[in-house]
């Protein structure tokens, strides 16, 4: 579903996407239009424009979150204005900038649909298997001894593969409750998730630092070309 007012701009996306790459496409050009016509019919993937009509990509993009994981691509006018999306926290996958190639776009959507293809199913990651039920995770066959809190972090990182997530939001998944926690303690769980997965897995990095933001989770197998030699 591409949602975009601009009429070039949508033509040129759907070309792109559904006559070179084969992708099916839906032009929507009004933001209180989205919600109704995604639920009449659920696209693989919504291509959301920031600055729409009816209703803005912000409010879009919340409304959809509220009911659905659907992989969401924001596209955006300004550079600057990914920090600030970020800092939302909109649960967006992936942050495009205008004026991109449209070739780029497909790049986007096809690495985006990837990452994100397990997200409904969720079965194991790869080496990495959790079972919610009986709080216990195994890596490459091997059990971790990971206390509630760990688990918890663990499970709401790989659940959302290639997913920023910031220390205020793996706060809310690890504590159930309100308690006062500084967003260091993340970074101190993080730190020991980490030990506890190399002791298993000396290479893997797979819990990634993104620098000011959060962290991303890179699922198991996908690790490969950042293995040290
Ligand atoms: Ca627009």
């Amino acid at each position: 579903m591409i949602v975009e007012d601009e009429p070039k701009i949508a033509g040129l996306l759907e070309d792109y996407l559904s006559s070179r790459a084969g992708f099916r496409c839906r032009i929507v050009d009004r933001g209180d239009e989205v919600l109704e016509r995604f639920r009449a019919d659920p696209p693989a993937l919504v291509l959301l424009d920031l600055m729409l009509p009816g209703l803005d990509g912000i409010e879009v993009c919340k409304r959809l979150r509220a009911e659905s994981d659907v992989p969401i691509i924001m596209v955006t006018a300004r550079t600057e204005e990914i920090d600030r999306l970020l800092g939302l926290e909109l649960g967006a996958d992936d942050y495009i900038c205008k004026p991109f190639s449209p070739r780029e776009v497909v790049a986007r959507v096809k690495a985006v649909l990837r990452r994100t293809s397990n997200r409904k199913t969720s079965p194991p990651q790869d080496g990495l298997s959790m079972d919610r039920e009986r709080f216990a995770a195994s890596l490459n066959g091997q059990p971790l001894d990971l206390t509630p809190v760990e688990f918890a972090l663990l499970e709401a990182l790989q659940s959302r593969p290639g997913r920023v997530l910031s220390r205020e939001q793996l706060l809310d998944y690890m504590y159930s409750d309100y308690r006062v926690v500084s967003d260091r303690a993340v970074d101190t769980h993080v730190k020991n998730l980490r030990k506890k997965l190399n002791a298993v897995a000396p290479e893997l990095q797979t819990i990634e630092s993104v620098y000011g933001l959060g962290y991303r989770f890179t699922p198991v197998s996908g690790t490969a070309g950042k293995t040290p030699t």
